[in-house]
């Protein structure tokens, strides 16, 4: 699915990616990178198997040869037409030979590889079989922030789900489920230009509170507060936002506790600038929570990546040290979370600028009514 709109960028363009990567495995001490069919694929060479199967698809990095793509013959000519395919050498393998074979013999009999967190185990079995004295690390461990700077093109094409917002709050809410709101969030992210939709969140009343809640069958009654949070892909890159609306007229607490959060997301997107450690990010949004009182509400990290994923590194976290990097793209969606009472979150996708940070989301961040 991620494939099914190419993203526009040239061989030239996976080219320069796979030549990063590669020297970024370099220069971790790696003989190379493995990399199988996701989004890591997907951004090296523009190249997204149609099926996922059991038969080996594996891209080869390493510093000191050209890329090779080892592919099953049946697949070859799909992978031939793979925006980046001229940028890299196919090998294909034939049903009933060895696919591990035809790997090892591209690799360095005594290296340490970084492997696709999604490689099937199966795969990596086989070739500790045919090269016992290699080694693996996860591509993620190993080059955490190897998607994390976007360049130019891919600022261009990292998406606002506004527009999904601007009419979602004209649709009634109160007598209608959760599900039958989440259906309209789904149609008009697609009307917008959504090629896949990952998420729908309609949490009404006390399914704010849990943060993992996407739509059920409550019906949303007059009073509600309700988190919103939805998004997907649009020409391979992603959207991501969360507003919080309320049916009716709220009270003087609801207004309080959206505010504290609408307070401690602004906190976030102001501590964002080149250089400042990514749990700086986490730590200015909660020190408006906690101060106001409800820090033991705030159950989870400040925010996350988005590129050709929805959910990727760099996290805005305690603990994350990584410091802030211009083309850096990421969420700032703080929380309160009252138990079988309401939830609020705000969320916005910020990149990283030369002096500070850009919001891509620009629809209101006070409370909507709605009806
Ligand atoms: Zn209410
Ligand atoms: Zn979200
Ligand atoms: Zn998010």
């Amino acid at each position: 699915m991620t494939g099914s709109t190419p993203a526009p960028f040239t061989a030239d363009d996976y080219r320069a990616r796979m030549e990063r990567a590669a020297q970024a495995a370099a220069d971790a001490g790696l003989a190379g990178l493995l990399v199988a069919p996701g989004p890591d694929l997907l951004w090296l060479t523009g190249y997204a198997p149609t099926a996922a199967t059991e038969r080996l698809t594996l891209l080869v990095l390493a510093a000191d040869r050209d890329p090779v793509l080892v592919v099953p013959t049946l697949e070859a000519p799909d992978a031939a037409k793979a925006a980046g395919a001229s940028a890299l050498t196919l090998r294909d393998w034939t049903d009933g030979k060895d696919p591990y074979a035809t790997t090892a013999a591209l690799l360095d009999g005594s290296g340490r590889f970084g492997i696709s967190d999604n490689a099937w185990a199966m795969h990596l079995l086989g070739l500790q079989k045919a090269l016992p004295n290699t080694s693996y690390v996860s591509l993620t461990e190993a080059l955490p922030m190897l998607r994390a700077v976007k360049d130019a093109a891919e600022l261009e094409l990292l998406a606002a789900a506004d527009r999904a917002f601007e009419e979602i709050r004209k649709v009634p809410f109160a007598g209608r489920r959760e599900s039958e709101v989440g259906a309209d969030l789904a149609d008009l992210l697609r009307r917008f230009g959504h090629s896949q939709v990952d998420f729908t969140i309609v949490a009404s009343g006390p399914n704010g509170a849990n943060p993992h809640h996407e739509v059920g069958d409550r019906v949303i009654e007059r009073g509600d507060m309700v988190v919103l949070d939805f998004g997907g892909l649009k020409q391979g890159y992603g959207s991501d936002t969360s507003r919080t609306v309320h049916v009716g007229e709220p009270t003087d607490e609801e207004r309080r506790v959206h505010d504290i959060v609408r307070e401690a997301q602004e906190a976030g997107f102001r501590a964002v600038r080149p250089g400042v450690a990514c749990q700086e990010v986490d730590r200015a949004a909660r020190a408006v929570i906690a101060e106001a009182g409800y820090g033991e509400y705030f159950i989870h990290r400040t925010g996350h990546g988005i590129g050709v994923t929805t959910h990727e590194p760099p996290y805005m976290i305690e603990g994350e040290e990584q410091p802030l990097v211009p083309g850096m793209c990421f969420s700032v969606e703080p929380g309160i979370y009252l138990p079988g009472r309401f939830g609020v979150r705000i969320e916005d996708i910020v990149t990283v600028t030369e002096d500070g940070g850009s919001r891509l989301n620009d629809t209101t961040r006070e409370m909507v009514i709605v009806d």
